[in-house]
């Protein structure tokens, strides 16, 4: 199943200039969907047990949690700023078109804990930075960062010194 069929472009969102690689056309059909998370989940690092997988806010939350599910782990959601009920640990990040705040729950990665982290595209790297450091304070280690994309002319892996994997690159 070829997954770029699924991906569209969607010039000047959300600013002029930008090209959006938009993943709904991917999300709406089964066959890919089903595809994108199996091919996903085979990228992950062999020999490891994954505990967690985090799914960054909000397209990562929908492949991250059929990842975690083949992989036997648990899911943790990242969240922007305000939307998480309990206790967070919180990290300014500067990202392709602004700035912002991303927050997990304290409890939700224990110490030694392996973790994948998934989003749907990696940009400049500044999202899943972020996370990879919330992960790091609360103990856990990030074992893969995965994507369905990734956008090498903006060099985000640049700013990662985890593993990355992406079924895509642009
Ligand atoms: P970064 O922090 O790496 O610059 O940006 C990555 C974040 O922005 C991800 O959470 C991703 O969802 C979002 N993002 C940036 N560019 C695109 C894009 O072209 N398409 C999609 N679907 N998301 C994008």
């Amino acid at each position: 199943m070829k997954i770029d069929d699924f991906i569209r472009d969607i010039p000047d969102f959300p600013n002029p200039g930008i090209i959006f690689k938009d993943i709904t056309p991917l999300l709406a059909n089964h066959n890919a969907l089903v595809s994108c998370a199996d091919q996903l989940a085979a990228l992950s690092p062999k020999g490891v047990n994954i505990d967690k997988v985090i799914g960054v806010e909000s397209r990562g939350f929908i492949i991250g949690g059929m990842i975690a599910e083949r992989l036997g782990a648990g899911f943790v959601p990242v969240r922007k700023k305000g939307k998480l009920p309990y206790k967070v640990k919180s990290k300014n990040y500067s990202l392709e078109y602004g700035e912002d705040t991303l927050e997990i729950h304290i409890d939700a990665i224990q110490p030694g804990e392996h973790v994948l982290i998934h989003d749907d595209v990696l940009a400049t790297g500044g999202t899943a930075k972020a996370v990879c450091d919330l992960v790091v304070e609360l103990g856990g280690v990030v074992v893969q960062c995965n994507f369905i994309m990734k956008l090498d002319f903006l060099n985000g892996k640049d700013k990662l010194n985890v593993p990355i994997s992406s079924l895509l690159t642009y």
